[in-house]
């Protein structure tokens, strides 16, 4: 007997004609023993018309007072495709339930519309699995100790899928999208990009970070805290996609680097001619973060030696920015700058792999392809396993090109 976790995203749950081929697909590979946990994201665009819906109301639907209701406004969208998936199963004879994210005792944190999961107490799910039925669940939501709705963040159901499936001690979770794997680079702007077998966590979590669509960071995350492989493959075929796990189990282990990712979720802020005085830093960062925005690249320059003046550069995600120039602005004031300079026009590309720990010139190369294509680099980050470059947006599908075809040539 396995106990499986199946999540399935919007678009392989865009229409009722979809869902039923979601049951089909589910009951022709079910064992008669086997214990089925389904999680789905909101059909199509529903979120994204959902929140297009409250742009009537105001057109910044993400002001801190509408929060809870946003939250209570996008748990809808799952709530439509759990119910169908569940009468679709029915209607194939096989008994089947749905159930809301509070419904599973997925607690949350109050962070609303980007919540974490704290806990889950699948008692019920377990119940209901007992019973012989399978459970659909909707991904993207919980509660929190209130009861109100709480959502995870844009993509949150791979966090549901992964964290119900940690909690059950599942045999694995499978993702099913509408990619087949796992890819060196993005396949939509890398023509030679490669699928791969296998990913470790730690790769695929910082290939996520930096922009890589397919996961969400956080489901990465809970998966490795856990230990449950994670099998991303597509809904609209039955060949294996790519598992993440913890090591690799095939020969073939030696990469200089894994894949590239980019973002181009990216804005960059400067904060022009700042005291370059002890808590300054403090001030602008930790403004950020009590309005929830994290950053991410961070410069500080000394640009006058004589004159004790500095520039802070950092960036933000773009879907920040309305709220971190309010913050900025505010701040900016406070500690005296002189200048508050924002750019639209940046993305950012990165290497990752953990080959490239103790393997010197590997960020050199990355440089050296950037310069090949003609692309200047604003800022550069490193991590353990990862190097990043800000470079100018409409510049991207070069970089990211240039970048893979030095380090992925037969
Ligand atoms: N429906 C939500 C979204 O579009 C959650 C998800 O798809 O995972 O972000
Ligand atoms: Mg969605």
């Amino acid at each position: 007997m396995a106990l499986v976790v199946k999540k399935f995203g919007g678009s392989s749950v865009a229409t009722t004609e979809k869902i039923l081929a979601v049951a089909e697909r589910i009951l022709g590979e079910k064992k008669p023993e086997d214990k089925i946990v389904v999680v789905v994201s909101a059909m199509g665009d529903t979120t994204d018309e959902l929140i297009a819906l409250a742009e009537g109301i105001d057109k910044e639907p993400y002001k801190a007072t509408y929060l809870r209701e946003m939250d209570m406004l996008l748990t809808t969208g799952e709530q439509i495709s759990i119910s169908l998936l569940a009468m679709a199963f029915q209607k194939f004879g096989q008994a089947a339930i749905s159930l809301t994210g509070s419904m599973v005792g997925v607690k949350t944190n109050s962070v609303h519309t980007k919540g974490k999961i704290l806990d889950i107490n699948p008692e019920r799910v377990l119940e209901e699995l007992n019973k012989g039925k399978i459970v659909v669940v909707a991904g993207f939501q919980g509660a929190d100790n209130l009861g109100d709705p709480v959502t995870l963040g844009r993509g949150g159901s791979d966090a549901s899928a992964v964290a119900l499936a940690g909690a059950l001690h599942a045999d694995e979770c499978e993702i099913f999208t509408d990619v087949d794997g796992i890819y060196s680079a993005d396949p939509r702007i890398v023509k030679t990009a490669r699928k791969m077998t296998e990913i470790t966590y730690r790769e695929m979590l910082e290939m996520a970070r930096l922009g890589a669509g397919v996961m969400q960071p956080r489901s990465v995350e809970i998966g490795h805290y856990f230990n449950i492989p994670i099998h991303v493959r597509s809904t609209f075929s039955d060949k294996i996609g790519t598992v993440i796990r913890e090591a690799y189990t095939l020969e073939d282990t030696y990469f200089e680097i894994r894949g590239v990712a980019h973002d181009r979720n990216v804005a960059k802020i400067a904060i022009l001619g700042v005291d370059n005085t002890p808590g300054i830093a403090h001030k602008i960062f930790s403004a950020l973060a009590d309005a929830n925005i994290s950053v991410d690249m961070i410069v500080q320059s000394i640009r006058n030696l004589d004159k004790n003046i500095t520039d802070m550069v950092f960036t933000i995600e773009k879907s920040d920015l309305s709220m971190a120039k309010k913050v900025i602005d505010k701040i900016a004031e406070k500690i005296n700058a002189s200048t508050v300079l924002v750019e639209e026009d940046v993305a950012k590309v990165s290497i990752v792999g953990a080959g490239m720990v103790g393997s010197p010139g590997v960020a050199a190369k990355m440089f050296g392809a950037l310069a090949r294509a003609g692309v200047n680099i604003d800022i550069i980050s490193t991590s353990e396993i990862s190097v990043s470059c800000l470079i100018k947006g409409s510049q991207l599908v070069e970089a990211v090109n240039s970048v893979h075809d030095e380090f992925f040539r037969d």
